[in-house]
């Protein structure tokens, strides 16, 4: 397949955190014509040609089997793919991954909130990415996983699987977005994982200043979403995750009830974040294999339950 300039170009101009085409995104995924994006489906087919599309509208190299975005995988029952992407870094075999879950629970589930908000909020992240005058040292892997709502099958598949192009060796930080529209439930977005010794947060503290409107919660450890699998081969990840006291996999998960104006606001921290990292002057590889996810320094050769003397 080869790229149309023009057809780039379109894609690439433009506001990518425009308030109108972030809510028109996700009205198009949680379309009650995609029935709830069950993996295997026929809405899951539907959301991930419409994510693949953009990705090579935006230009980014496909990484799926074959030239194509689709990492094909089986869950229990069902066909399903992640959908991957990335732009080539310039100066480094580092690779920053950013992640969110394309598919949801099936018929009366629209699930615009989760997880719509963090697919949209990956593809403002791309094509900001994109804007900038050159592409970073570090490769940005893009992925919208599948079947995380039947137990991440789709992380746990690529961190078992990666593609050749991105080996799970070379990524340094994995960034996910889910459910990233419910700001105004509580009032805060979390941003989980931050843990003081990481190099995501020193940046995150520096972005939370310029970002005061928003109620920022740094720290902690985030669980049950596409973070896990990486955080289990010890790379470090940000979760951003905006908690929904009201439609969480209800059926009122609507894109009319996403909160699209922190939504926009979010993803310009997460662009801050993945270009700060992407670009970042630390040894990522080198803190990596000493702090893991956890940010808690390795202690080389001990093993728990070793007595000393
Ligand atoms: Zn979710």
């Amino acid at each position: 397949m080869t790229l149309d300039a023009a057809t780039v170009a379109s894609c690439v101009d433009g506001k990518p955190f425009d308030e109108v085409t972030l809510r028109e995104r996700i009205e198009l995924l949680a379309a009650s014509e995609l029935g709830g994006r069950a993996p295997g489906s026929s809405g899951d087919l539907t959301a991930r040609t419409l994510i693949a599309e953009q990705f090579r509208c935006l230009g980014l190299t496909p990484a799926g089997d074959g030239d194509g975005f689709d990492q094909a995988f089986d869950t229990a029952r069902e066909r399903t793919a992640n959908v991957v992407g990335y732009i080539a870094g310039t100066d480094s075999t580092d690779v920053i991954l950013i992640g969110a879950h394309h598919d949801h629970l099936g018929a009366h589930h629209p699930g615009a909130n989760d997880n719509a908000s963090g697919i949209v909020a990956l593809l403002a992240i791309a094509q900001a990415i994109r804007q900038q005058p050159k592409a970073p040292p570090r490769t940005i892997a893009f992925v919208a996983f599948g079947a995380e709502e039947q137990g991440m099958v789709g992380s746990k598949f690529f961190a078992a699987h990666a593609p050749a192009a991105l080996p799970t060796d070379h990524i340094v930080y994995d960034i996910n977005l889910d459910m990233v529209g419910s700001y105004a439930s509580r009032g805060a977005v979390y941003v989980m994982g931050t843990f003081p010794k990481l190099a995501a947060r020193k940046l995150l503290d520096g972005i939370a200043k310029a970002h005061r409107r928003l109620d920022m919660g740094l720290g902690g450890r985030g669980e049950r979403s596409d973070h896990e699998p990486f955080c289990a081969l010890g790379i470090p990840y940000v979760f951003f995750w905006t908690p929904d006291d009201r439609c969480y996999h209800a059926p009122c998960d609507t894109a009319a009830n996403v909160d699209v104006r922190h939504l926009a606001e979010i993803a310009k921290i997460a662009t801050e974040l993945v270009s700060g990292l992407a670009n970042s002057d630390v040894d990522l590889a080198a803190a990596r294999s000493s702090l893991g996810c956890s940010g808690v320094v390795a202690r080389r050769g001990a093993t728990a339950g070793t007595p000393r003397d």
